[in-house]
Formats: structure tokens, sequence, C-alpha cells
């Protein structure tokens, strides 16, 4: 089965996290943010290394192993009973992150709705990570030339998978706006998928 998600996507520091974390408290919906779970690996273990050492640099972790990660943590979660893929939708903030992944997750997800958060003001955007890295102690934020080069690797490999979508699946919300005004725009987007799913599981009681 393939799982119906949301890509909430946009720049480091464009409030993906804040809105997924809000996001998931809605019932049907599952947030998912790959950063919490490269943040989660002991730094000790093999893949957290690999984190440390890609992260530090402000480039992406190699996809192969991306994927392998996600994909066991999803599986996890599915396992535990934290995560109801036939009634819930998986709200996914930090992957895919280039084409290639968008590639390798083709058959693992069903993206029903990409939610744009664009930002037009860099310098709003650099501002936003500073800030985060003092108050959340991100080690990979820490420089204004970690920063520069995660915008760089945003522009460069991220921004390409909104093409790997049809067009249509896209809707852009400006980042800038009040925390509160950016989730009303993303509920509009939310409601009537939700509705949807409730629809189509009902159909497959009868
Ligand atoms: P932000 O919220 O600022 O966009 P994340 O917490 O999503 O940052 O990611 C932090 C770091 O974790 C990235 O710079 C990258 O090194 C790694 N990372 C997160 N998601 C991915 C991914 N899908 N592919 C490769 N690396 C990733």
């Amino acid at each position: 089965m393939r799982y119906k998600s949301i890509l909430l996507f946009g720049a480091p520091g464009s409030g993906k996290g804040t809105q997924g974390k809000i996001i998931g408290t809605i019932p049907g919906f599952y947030h998912n943010a790959t950063g919490d779970i490269f943040r989660s690996l002991d730094l000790q273990s093999e893949m957290g290394r690999k984190f440390w050492e890609y992260a530090g640099r402000g480039q992406l972790v190699p996809d192969e192993i991306t994927i392998t990660l996600w994909k066991q943590y999803i599986k996890g979660m599915e396992m535990v009973n934290q995560f109801h893929p036939e009634s819930e939708i998986l709200v996914l903030d930090g992957i895919p992150r280039n084409v290639g992944q968008a590639q390798l997750l083709k058959d693992t997800l069903d993206v029903v709705k990409i939610i744009h958060l664009a930002c037009g003001d860099l310098s709003k955007m650099v501002e936003r990570l500073r800030r985060r890295a003092l108050k959340e102690n991100r080690f990979d934020d820490a420089s204004d030339e970690v920063i520069r080069r995660r915008l760089e690797v945003y522009e460069r490999e991220t921004k390409p998978v909104l093409d790997c979508y049809p067009a249509d699946k896209v809707v852009l919300v400006e980042s800038t706006l009040s925390q509160i005004r950016v989730l009303s725009e993303v509920v509009k987007v939310l409601v009537p998928l939700k509705e949807q799913i409730d629809v189509d599981r009902e159909l497959s009681k009868l």
C-alpha cells in the first residue's frame, strides 16, 4: 500500500516544522520530520556519525542511507500502532529532498498535495535560522556559512522536486504571514482531503 501523503515543502526556516507539529495533533494526520529522525540517532552509531558529518557541513545525507532509515522508521511506527496508514494522511517534512529521493519513494508515497511555504525575502529566512540555532541548539545552523550552504542546497537540489509532481497538486502559501494565518491557509487544504478519506473508508465498509 502506498501511503497517502502531503508534502510540507519550503526552504530551511520557512516554518515547515512548526506547522507540521501542529497538523500532527489533528486527528487523521500523522506528522513526520526527517530531520527529527536523524537528530534522534545515537551520535556514536554509524548512522548518527554519518548524519553529523553531512548535516554539520550543511549538506544532505546520501539518498540510500536516508531512504533506508526513513522506511525503517515509518514501518516501525506502523508496527507499534502510532501511524495508521489506512485512516491517516502522512504529513512529510523534509523528504523527499531531492529528485533522486522523489524517485526512490515513488512506490511508497501517494502524494496528494504539496504545501509550498514560500518566502521571497531571503534575509527573513536567515534571521529565523539564526534565532532557531540559539533556541534549539541546532549545530547545523550555528554559522552563517552553513546556513548559506543549506539555502543553496535547497535552491539547487530540493526545489526541483516540485517538478516531479503535477502542478495542480502544489499549493503556495506565503511563509512570512503570521503563524496562525499560515496555519489557517494550510488547514483549508487539509479539510477536503480528510473528508474524502473518511468517505472512502465508509464506502469500503459497505
Ligand atoms: P530544516 O528544518 O532546517 O529544513 P531539517 O531538520 O529538515 O532542517 O534537516 C537537518 C539536516 O538533516 C539537513 O541539513 C540534512 O543534513 C539532514 N536531512 C534531513 N532530511 C534529509 C533528507 N530527506 N535527505 C538528506 N538529508 C536530510
